[in-house]
């Protein structure tokens, strides 16, 4: 393809594009292909010949849509939003353009110091205490990763190093400090809420560590399922009584399931009687309405623990992928995962001028991501952003209030937050099992339906139905239908099952 065809073709697919965009709501939001439908329209091999672009992209239309589940249709109220806007489509398009590997600070400049200003930006914008800021006298900072499971392995390493350092600091023989890390590595165990998302437990499974899920119970103060400290200390008293060394606890800003947030000012409070303990807070979906200062409190005591992330991926506008990690020391990220090999020494990192992200990530290579978080950032500002939240908010309380609305149909399961709505079905089959198969059964039968696309959750045993509303392209109309199409799906089960 040269500039010309280039030119022609990237018009055509923005154009496309557009199209897609403005169209969104009139696909089927959930793709209904059979699985292996793609084999079946694609040759077996590679063309021997070069293609031109206008059949690649008839492709696009005919093959390709059909098997697209459509995210970003206001329709799609399942798991987390995946966020995508123009500005941020036209940040991929540039890093595409400039393609690197930006390992480290020489293989573009510009790509590590905008990822360090934009950061820098968002740590002020979501109100994390500065010890998070580049500039922090702790030596802290944020980076961009492609998930927050990967910033989570990345922060669960990081954790494991520190606390082997800290407790064989005192061993001056080489050779016994090695057989005691040895020793002390098998006894490493993470403690986190059975509500933290699987990425902790993956984390610690890559590191080779112990995970132990604590049982979380409904908190009668809000009826949410968050972490309480005194929870988190009877764990971590067991876990120590029994011989091992708790290192690593996963605190969370709105959990998968229900949204619910852990007690962080009560557990700031517990680490400190846990000096190797590192606390991370995952705020994967929720951290983005720390935009909005109504959200700061919740927050309180985070100071006292080590790394946060947030995706601005999932609520904040920014195409996939955009996982922001934030440390409060980088020194532990740097001891645990900095190798250098002749092929990557330069004089500007040497003398200590740069940084150099490879050392806070897993990979070496990476994309210049920070592109489509700035021009998001700038082309909405803080007050678009918060706009954005909002909108999301009001949008999704509204569709709480129907649901409460209609107690003969539905229970509310916990209270509406950042969007999202959980909720039963009421059955007259007793008990709960006939609950969960009831919910069950109308979950299921709206998604087969595919006008709108929901998920559900199990949550202490109760079967629970998510709805999210994330989407930038989301007004009240969307989830007035939404609600109309569950109310008619569990009157129909509701009917069928009298029978
Ligand atoms: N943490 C929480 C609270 C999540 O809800 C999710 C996914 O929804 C994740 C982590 C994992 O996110 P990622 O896909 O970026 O790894």
């Amino acid at each position: 393809m040269d500039a010309n065809q280039f030119r022609a073709a990237a018009h055509a697919a923005i154009d496309q594009v557009i199209d897609y965009y403005e169209n969104i709501s009139d696909h089927r939001v959930v793709s209904n292909v059979a699985p292996g439908y793609l084999r079946q329209l694609l040759p077996t091999e590679i063309p021997e010949n070069g293609e031109p672009w206008d059949d690649i992209q008839k492709d696009i239309t005919e093959k390709i849509i059909p098997g697209i589940t459509h995210w970003q249709s206001p329709n799609f109220l399942a798991f987390f939003p995946a966020n995508s806007t123009y500005p941020g489509i036209l940040g991929e398009l540039y890093s595409a353009a400039f393609t690197s590997a930006n390992f480290n600070w020489l293989c573009s400049p510009a790509a590590t110091e905008l990822e360090t200003i934009v950061l820098d930006w968002l740590c002020q914008l979501i109100s994390l205490p500065p010890a998070y800021l580049s500039s922090s006298p702790s030596g802290g900072g944020g980076v961009i990763q492609g998930s927050a499971s990967e910033a989570i392995v990345t922060v669960v390493v990081a954790a494991r190093d520190r606390a082997l350092r800290a407790l064989s600091a005192g061993i001056t023989d080489e050779a016994e400090k090695e057989r005691f890390v040895d020793a002390t590595r098998g006894k490493l165990v993470a403690l986190c809420s059975d509500q933290s998302h699987s990425s902790t437990q993956k984390g610690c499974l890559i590191a080779g560590t112990k995970y132990r899920a604590v049982k979380v119970q409904r908190d009668l103060s809000n009826q949410n399922f968050g972490l309480k400290a005194s929870t988190l200390r009877l764990a971590l008293e067991a876990a120590t009584a029994e011989g091992l060394v708790p290192f690593y606890t996963t605190v969370t800003l709105g959990t998968t399931s229900t949204c619910a947030v852990d007690d962080f000012a009560e557990i700031a409070q517990v680490a400190k009687d846990y000096p190797n303990l590192w606390i991370h807070v995952d705020a994967a979906y929720a951290g983005a309405a720390l935009v909005c200062p109504e959200y700061k409190h919740l927050i309180a005591g985070v100071e006292a623990f080590d790394s946060f992330n947030v995706n601005m991926h999932k609520w904040l506008l920014t195409n996939f992928d955009c996982s922001c990690l934030f440390v409060k020391e980088r020194k532990h990220l740097l001891n645990a995962l900095s190798i250098t090999p002749s092929y990557l020494r330069n004089e500007f990192s040497e003398k200590g001028l740069v940084t150099d992200y490879r050392d806070w990530q897993i990979p070496l290579g990476r994309r210049f991501r920070a592109l489509k978080a700035w021009f998001v950032m700038r082309t909405y500002g803080a007050e678009g952003l918060r706009k954005h939240i909002r909108n999301c908010v009001a949008v999704g309380t509204g569709f709480y209030e129907r649901v409460k609305a209609r107690p003969d149909l539905f229970t509310i399961f916990t209270p509406p937050a950042f969007g999202l709505t959980v909720f039963t079905v009421n059955v007259e089959r007793q008990g709960l099992k006939g609950r969960n198969e009831v919910t069950k059964e109308v979950y299921e039968s709206v998604n087969a339906d595919g006008e709108v696309f929901i998920t559900s959750t199990v949550v202490d045993g109760n079967y629970a139905i998510r709805i999210v509303s994330g989407n930038p392209r989301i007004e009240d109309k969307h989830l007035a239908r939404a609600f109309d199409i569950i109310v008619a799906k569990t009157e129909e089960v509701k009917k069928r099952d009298a029978h």
